[in-house]
């Protein structure tokens, strides 16, 4: 594999896309808030016409996330389910897809409700590559969509093993990587075609900004989404294409905050005698803890457990908090927590939700990054309040 980047990530977050401003030295570049670009004559003007087409802070941001990822090209759009919604597009009608069957909801719900009238879906456990390569054969997809580690049960599918069985069967992958962030996995260089983002998690990580990203080393590719991206218009705002510029600029030390915090959280969780298991991939009781140490170089800041009872607990539990807010979403400073059966994953029909194992005494936590004893305190009074 060639090597990009000479610096490190967190300079790269920094530096990359953050050049300061040439006309004023504003060690700050300004947010080009502007739908429009003054001509000199008819087409005549400096690379600018119309901000759905280019802009100058979207463009900065693209440059900043390709390099993240160790990209050739960057793609950012509106929300991440927009960001799916081009890699869609982008595929011939009727192609074939094989989905992970444990993938986010939005994206599940966007699969099996609104692209599966141009393209056919199939949903596989992509952790088990017996199970992925014997659907390769029998479906044949154009493409193979993955999360790893999945939402909320957190299970880890070994990405080099998927992308060279795809490849073996002419299958491009895609790799939502929103979970881990650049910092903790980078897919492509595991092979993957595509990575994707939704810039709203830990990217950005201020749960300020809703948008996505696609990263990508197809130049082909890269032309064809964002041809698409300027016909359909799902482009990322001026302002928040800033905003993520400024967020993600300590995507490193806010990584290793969560991760450390995390770790302590889980393994406290574990010795709970109120809590019947936990899933962190950090932990040696997850079953592919050695796939999480060999590809990832980190174990991120998602913990999913589950509690002793069953909705009565969960409820009295999560409205027992104060430091965990209850709210959907998750990779940004401060911690939330969620009942994924009765939020998250709603969208999901009981029958598959119970199969993946969202019961109703699963609690998923997006561990931010404040004082851990603080943390733990919380958790533990909440606890008794329960029991
Ligand atoms: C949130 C999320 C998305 C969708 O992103 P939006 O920005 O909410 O549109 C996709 N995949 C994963 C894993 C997510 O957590």
């Amino acid at each position: 594999m060639k090597k990009k980047n000479k610096f490190g990530l967190a300079t790269r977050a920094l530096h990359v896309g953050n050049e300061p401003d040439p006309t004023t030295g504003a060690i700050i570049p300004p947010i080009f808030q502007t739908s429009t670009y003054v001509q000199a004559a008819p087409g005549e003007h400096k690379g600018f016409e119309y901000t759905r087409t280019h802009n100058p802070t979207r463009r900065r941001l693209e440059a900043c996330l390709a390099s993240l990822e160790n990209a050739d090209f960057c793609v950012t759009t509106s929300s991440g389910m927009a960001a799916t919604m081009l890699i869609m597009q982008a595929l011939p009608a009727n192609s074939s897809v094989l989905c992970g069957d444990d993938v986010y909801g939005g994206t599940f719900r966007l699969f099996t409700t609104v692209s599966n009238d141009r393209h056919k879906f199939n949903f596989v456990d992509t952790t088990d590559l017996k199970k992925v390569e014997k659907a390769l054969k029998e479906f044949k997809p154009k493409l193979v969509w993955a999360e790893t580690p999945t939402n909320p049960l957190l299970k880890i599918t070994d990405i080099k093993g998927l992308c060279d069985l795809a490849k073996k069967y002419g299958a491009m992958v895609v790799v939502d990587n929103t979970f881990m962030s650049p910092y903790f996995q980078n897919p492509l260089t595991l092979g993957a075609d595509f990575v994707v983002h939704s810039l709203t998690k830990y990217i950005n990580g201020h749960s300020d900004v809703v948008g996505g990203a696609i990263m990508l080393n197809d130049k082909k590719m890269h032309e064809k989404l964002y041809k698409l991206q300027n016909s359909i218009g799902p482009c990322a705002s001026p302002f928040d294409s800033w905003l993520v510029l400024r967020g993600v600029k300590t995507l490193a030390v806010r990584m290793e905050a969560h991760q450390k915090n995390a770790m302590k959280i889980a393994t406290w969780l574990e010795k709970n005698a109120n809590v019947e298991s936990v899933v962190y991939p950090g932990l040696k009781s997850h079953p592919q803890h050695k796939i999480a140490q060999k590809q990832m170089s980190g174990f991120g800041g998602m913990i999913t457990f589950f509690i002793k009872g069953g909705l009565k607990e969960s409820r009295q539990f999560l409205k027992s908090l104060t430091f965990f807010s209850l709210a959907e979403s998750l990779g940004g400073v401060e911690s939330l927590i969620e009942h994924p059966a009765i939020m998250t994953h709603a969208s999901i029909p009981l029958a598959n939700r119970l199969k993946i194992g969202i019961t109703d005494n699963l609690i998923r936590i997006s561990v931010g990054i404040e004082d851990c004893d603080d943390l733990l305190q919380d958790l533990e009074q909440a606890f008794e309040s329960t029991y």
